[in-house]
């Protein structure tokens, strides 16, 4: 199962993970912020998930402003 970790502070200009639509990362586990050396707390919820879709501005509410 994929998840998506949403950083509680900013990431910094050394992240190398992969953001996603959701405001999300893929956390790379060499990542100086969110890699496993740090390992930090972050929210998860799975990819495509209800969360996800919610963050990212759609789910099942449609219709809605960009
Ligand atoms: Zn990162
Ligand atoms: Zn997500």
């Amino acid at each position: 199962m994929i998840q998506h970790a949403i950083p509680y502070a900013a990431p910094g200009p050394g992240c190398s993970c992969t953001a996603q639509p959701c405001g999300g990362l893929l956390p790379d586990v060499e990542c100086p912020d969110h890699g496993h050396r740090k390992n930090p707390a972050m929210a998860w919820h799975v990819a495509d998930g209800e969360r996800c879709l919610q963050l990212a501005g759609g789910g099942h509410h449609r219709g809605g402003a960009a």
